[in-house]
């Protein structure tokens, strides 16, 4: 069976590349001149741990191509997966489809033979049917069926989710795409991977359900951890606490400066405003994207407030991508914090270990001092601050940091350390959602 995946970022490269590596013949396309070259001479854009490696494996063994050419792409081929951005539209916060719908116009123009239409790219409900219904407008002689089949890998350990993922959501409604998506997902089925068969709204909505329930969870622990602030609890424990209990479960539970990243951010707002279309309300995914917004807006005043004020003060930046393990800076955390830090006049010493260089992108506009490894961050700085959870940043030598800092301040946004470590280390400890060490 032949594959052809539209759109070669995150997703589709992961998608592409896992494909070919079941052994089907793939073919990313991508309208990026720069990153098809790249890949094609076996280089990846993005920072993906195991991705190289399979990439170069798959091109070398002639399963897996890429190409700017989408007629090329299309050529013989059984099944077409749409794997574009849908980012926030401008204005309403709605998911942005127009590279999906620009996708089904070239189709419309370049396709002659039947094939199936897969939807990878997170789409509101909806959009399937309304997928359909242009294609079908377009091109009303071209025999092809429709599919959704959400995408619910995680950046940093993206091959792992694909080829090993806890459930594989296939919307269809035609026997023809059924049949096509058991055989692409047979690999898996094979191993005992559960392959949900839904309509396709609803295999739609999932996706948005699934990522708003997680975005909640993390809102609710953040929002716990200011309690705890306020009356003495410890919010690792209250986390550990709840989270045994197998209802809740302890994952996405861990507290932080807000959640960022290419998925949460957009596709909660998203889901809101779907309800909104059709006349519904989310109140409580509305209050957990408020509740997201001031958290991260309020991370800038809370270092200041730690270090009195910041004018003229060296501050040392470890990570500034949205997590660690990816080079991925949208809606990151750093966006909203550096920025605001760098107006009130501190002096940001900054190093993210993948992500520097999408990072002078993101952050152009403001003046920071580009660092190359934590030392250096560390030098002569008046307090650290950690962002991102790399592991790198979890395992300073401490006798170390108190010699190259100023000031032996810690700030941790990300509770890489235990208090009892800090109490040893000497080091004035605020992390969140615990009491500060003060020395
Ligand atoms: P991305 O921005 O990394 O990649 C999109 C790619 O599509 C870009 O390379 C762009 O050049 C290309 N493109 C746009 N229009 C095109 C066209 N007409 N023809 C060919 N190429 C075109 O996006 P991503 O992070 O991979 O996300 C893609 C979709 O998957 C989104 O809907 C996203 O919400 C969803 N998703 C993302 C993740 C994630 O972790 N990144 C996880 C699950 C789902």
């Amino acid at each position: 069976m032949k594959i052809t995946v539209i759109g070669t970022g995150y997703v589709g490269l992961v998608t592409g590349t896992c494909f070919s590596e079941f052994g089907f013949d793939v073919t990313c396309v991508d309208k990026d001149k720069e990153k098809i070259s790249l890949l094609r001479r076996g280089s990846i854009p993005i920072y993906e741990p195991g991705l190289q490696e399979l990439v170069e494996k798959n091109i070398k063994e002639g399963s897996l191509k890429f190409t700017v050419d989408l007629k090329e792409a299309l050529y013989q081929s059984d099944v077409i997966f749409i794997a574009v951005g849908t980012p926030s539209r401008r204005g309403d916060g709605h998911a942005d489809l127009v590279y999906v719908f620009d996708v089904i116009d070239e189709l419309a123009q370049q396709l002659s033979h039947e094939v199936v239409i897969v939807t990878k790219s997170t789409v509101p409900v909806g959009t399937g049917r309304k997928i359909y219904e242009r294609l079908k407008k377009k091109a009303p002689n071209l025999c092809f069926y429709i599919a959704s089949n959400p995408e619910f890998l995680r950046e940093g350990a993206a091959i792992e989710d694909f080829m090993n993922p806890d459930r594989v959501i296939v919307g269809t409604e035609s026997e023809k795409a059924k049949a096509v998506m058991d055989k692409l997902y047979a690999p898996l089925k094979n191993q005992g991977v559960k392959i949900l068969n839904t309509s396709i709204e609803t295999a739609e909505l999932i996706k948005y359900a699934a990522n708003g329930f997680l975005a909640m969870k993390i809102s609710f622990i953040n929002e716990i951890s200011d309690l705890c602030e306020k009356c003495g609890a410890n919010v690792e424990e209250v986390a550990t606490g709840i989270g045994l209990d197998e209802r809740i479960g302890r994952k996405f539970l861990n507290v932080g400066p807000g959640y960022g990243g290419s998925c949460f951010p957009k596709d909660t707002k998203a889901l809101c405003y779907t309800a909104e279309q059709y006349g519904e309300s989310l109140s409580l995914i509305d209050a957990v994207v408020k509740s997201n917004e001031i958290r991260k807006k309020s991370m800038g005043p809370r270092v200041e407030e730690i270090l009195g004020s910041v004018q003229g003060k060296k501050i040392g930046v470890l990570g500034l991508t949205f997590k660690s393990n990816t080079d991925d800076m949208r809606d990151s955390v750093s966006l909203d914090i550096l920025p605001y830090l760098e107006k009130k006049g501190a002096i940001l010493q900054v190093y993210d270990p993948k992500g520097m260089d999408e990072a002078k992108k993101s952050l152009k506009n403001i003046t920071l001092d580009w660092r190359f490894n934590t030392e250096s961050v560390l030098d002569d700085a008046d307090a650290v601050l950690i962002l991102t959870e790399w592991e790198c940043f979890g395992d300073l030598d401490f006798k170390k940091v108190k010699d190259l800092m100023k000031k032996p301040i810690l700030i941790d946004f990300r509770n890489l350390y235990s208090l009892k470590d800090m109490e040893r280390a000497g080091m004035s400890y605020y992390s969140l959602g615990r009491k500060n060490i003060i020395i």
